[in-house]
């Protein structure tokens, strides 16, 4: 399917031609500014530095051929968007300035400034941005691993496995949905609960809904980390019939049974307590961890993460490095709005100290965005600090409601926000439009 995709695009040939040229010339060079991981963030900040440093002084380390827009992936797997739509080649979404080295980081040495690359040669750098993100770890519950992509398995989290959450949901007549969320940090934490209402939903639109359990299953405590969204998403949950589970972590999946099982959390009466469930449709999120390559370098925080100030985003002992998005030790929600409003900081405080300018400066408050869609033109925006914990709504309305507004932005705007200006360095976050479209609003 991706290549036919690519063989209908007229600008393959000079992609792939590019792609070559620059693997061809990627060992052991030397650059002003390495990034490592071409993703949202990646890109966020290489393309606007790759303009402002010139031509291949800015190199942007990158496995994959291709660059997914995730935030799509809910909609995908709800029957609402194409899958196709998701994805563009890499080298079509790295900036013309910047040398793309299409292969993995092995190794990050902060004492001699270079990078280890997957072939064993190195690239040396005067600084260094580190946004591989997070990794998805199935092998993390027993059974997952060989369950997906089949059984009634599922997941929004990875390009190999979202289309088979629309696909298995159609098969549904009746019995349990499940949806699940894991205990560990992920990336979007609203995304687990949007696939059940888009699933509720479905059923509803079919007359199955009375014969099908749509069961929310949280390793958490609450619903959402913000009160204010969560009073709003419990009422939801509860208008659509849509059971809430807390504490329960999904640790084992028998595919072939059909059967989830789940530990429970917490500190009460039942804390310790194996339960299993038998399913009809199993969407799962996968437990999420830094990838061992960051976490066993010195770059990289106890947790693994790697290890930033959280307002200037510079590396606490390293400061010519800096970090942003999924795999930052940054203690907020991570989502590709959050790493919007980090790529500014960053860029900002980066040139001032590659400029020999004052100390950083630009400071990150936390800002993210959790677009939660409960249907079709229905979305709940809930936008805040992660640190504080604050709601910081851009628009005048209350966010907490469902609105068709806030779903044609998250579904029909933001998507071409994200390929035409987050990519290209130009979108840092709704900053700007939160100043008249909601001027009682914090920051
Ligand atoms: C189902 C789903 C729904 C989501 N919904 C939303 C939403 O509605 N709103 C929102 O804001 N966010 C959403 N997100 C989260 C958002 O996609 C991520 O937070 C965002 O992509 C983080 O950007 P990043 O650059 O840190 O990581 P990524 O975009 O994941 O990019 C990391 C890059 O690093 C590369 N990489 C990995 N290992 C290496 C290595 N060894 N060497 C070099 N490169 C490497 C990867 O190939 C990848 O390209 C969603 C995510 C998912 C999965």
């Amino acid at each position: 399917m991706l290549a036919a995709k690519f063989a209908s695009r007229s600008s393959m040939r000079q992609s792939w031609s590019r792609l070559m040229t620059t693997a061809a010339s990627s060992p052991s060079s030397s650059y002003k500014l390495v990034v490592v991981g071409g993703g949202a963030a990646g890109l966020a900040v290489s393309s606007t530095l790759a303009d402002k440093l010139g031509k291949n002084e800015v190199a942007v380390i990158e496995p994959s051929p291709v660059h997914y827009q995730q935030p799509l992936f809910t909609f995908v797997g709800g029957g609402l968007k194409d899958f196709n739509d998701t994805y563009r080649p890499t080298a079509e979404v790295v900036s013309p300035n910047a040398q793309l080295i299409p292969q993995a980081a092995a190794q990050i040495n902060p004492e001699s400034n270079t990078v280890t690359l997957s072939d064993g040669s190195t690239v040396s750098y005067e600084y260094l941005v580190v946004a591989t993100g997070i990794e998805l770890n199935f092998g993390g519950i027993k059974g997952l691993q060989d369950a997906i992509g089949k059984n009634g398995v599922a997941s929004n989290y990875s390009p190999k496995y979202v289309q088979n959450t629309y696909e298995f949901l159609q098969n549904v007549t009746s019995g349990n949905a499940l949806f699940t969320m894991p205990a560990t940090p992920i990336k979007c934490a609203g995304a687990p609960q949007k696939i059940a209402y888009l699933a509720d939903e479905l059923f509803r639109e079919k007359g199955i809904r009375d014969r099908v359990n749509v069961n929310y299953y949280t390793a958490l405590g609450k619903i959402f980390a913000v009160d204010k969204y969560a009073n709003a998403m419990n009422a939801i949950a509860k208008s659509r019939d849509v059971n809430v589970n807390l504490f329960h972590d999904l640790v084992e999946v028998d595919g072939p049974a059909k059967k989830a099982t789940f530990k429970i959390l917490g500190d009460g009466a039942r804390t310790g307590d194996i339960v299993t469930v038998p399913y009809e449709f199993l969407h799962v999120t996968p437990p999420m961890k830094p990838f061992d390559f960051i976490k066993n370098s010195k770059i990289a925080n106890a947790a693994g993460y790697v290890d930033v100030n959280q307002a200037t985003l510079q590396h606490n002992r390293y400061p010519n490095i800096y970090s942003l998005g999924d795999c930052s030790s940054l203690p907020t929600s991570k989502t590709a709005a959050a790493a919007a409003a980090q790529s500014k900081v960053l860029k900002s405080n980066l040139l001032a100290q590659i400029r020999g300018d004052a100390a950083p400066s630009a400071e990150y408050t936390g800002y993210t965005s959790c677009p939660l869609v409960t249907g079709k033109h229905k979305l709940v925006l809930a936008e805040f600090s992660g640190y504080t914990g604050t709601p910081q709504e851009t628009f005048f309305f209350n966010q907490a409601n469902e609105h068709a507004f806030s779903y044609w932005l998250t579904a029909d705007l933001l998507p071409e926000i994200y390929w035409n200006s987050m990519l290209k360095g130009t979108w840092s976050g709704p900053a700007p439009i939160r100043k008249f479209a909601n001027p009682t609003s914090i920051n």
